[in-house]
């Protein structure tokens, strides 16, 4: 009895090991990688896909608005999202746009009706946001400097000018030492890629993530829903998928906002 106690004692032994330098271990700089949010509410549709997530352990992050109206199978949706390794960060109370919202009520007011209350009731549910996209991606650098006193990021978003190729869209694109100290990084859309919308939008997504990966730099892209029809913007399971693979293929990490460095 006593023999075969040891012989389990040594075999559990690097097991144990492994646990400790893991759990040691600072984490690894961020070199390259590809941030995909998604914002508003699609939660459920989002919460189907952990698995396509999961096979390709690709992690996103998701940026709710409206919390205070959420169902408790939604909020235990974006803590399944969350314990698979994605980030829930805030999208606001009402998705109001934050610099015509400032300009109309003040900073303070912006904050009680907007942001306060989102990040309470989100905080009371278990998933503190450290992370903010804008509704309608509006912003300014004041609105930046206001709400990095709450979180630690922020996402902006902008178009996609015409004849433009998403790969010279520098603006989107980040190296690893302009992270912790850039507010808002800036996304570009991808929903409907693929779709008759945006036929050709899978290749350039890809061009782009090849630069991400050849230059050491991380770029960001946003969606909505998940799903073939909508209701509203979205992106394919099939496009989602087809990016994710492709990270995969040239081994450029998929980050989310929790992973970004801080000030
Ligand atoms: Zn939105």
């Amino acid at each position: 009895m006593k023999r075969l106690l040891i012989i389990i004692a040594v075999l559990a032994l690097p097991t144990l090991f492994n646990g400790v330098s893991h759990a040691d271990a600072s984490p690894i700089p961020i070199q390259s990688g590809v941030l995909l949010t998604f914002d508003d509410h699609a939660i459920e549709q989002w919460a189907q896909q952990i698995p396509l997530f999961k096979k390709y352990k690709a992690k996103a992050t998701f940026f709710v608005d409206r919390f205070h109206t959420l169902s408790p199978e939604k909020i235990q949706q974006l803590h399944a999202l969350n314990k698979a390794g994605h980030a829930i960060g805030c999208h606001g109370v009402a998705h109001r746009k934050a610099v015509d919202t400032i300009q109309k009520v003040g900073t303070e007011e912006y904050l009680k009706i907007e942001i306060t209350p989102a990040v309470q009731a989100m905080t009371e549910a278990g998933l503190t946001p450290t992370s903010f996209a804008y509704p309608s991606s509006q912003r300014n650098v004041e609105s930046d400097t206001l709400l990095t006193n709450t979180f630690n990021h922020l996402r902006g978003g902008t178009g996609l000018p015409k004849d433009t190729q998403i790969v010279t869209l520098d603006k989107i694109f980040y190296t690893p030492d302009q992270l912790a100290n850039t507010p808002c990084l800036i996304g570009t859309g991808i929903d409907y890629a693929g779709s008759e919308k945006r036929p050709d939008y899978i290749e350039q997504i890809k061009t782009a993530l090849d630069r991400a990966k050849a230059q050491g730099e991380i770029v960001v892209f946003y969606a909505h829903g998940i799903s073939e029809n909508g209701p509203g913007h979205h992106i394919t399971p099939k496009a989602l998928e087809a990016i994710l693979a492709h990270a995969q293929a040239i081994r450029l990490p998929t980050l989310s906002y929790d992973d970004l460095p801080t000030k």
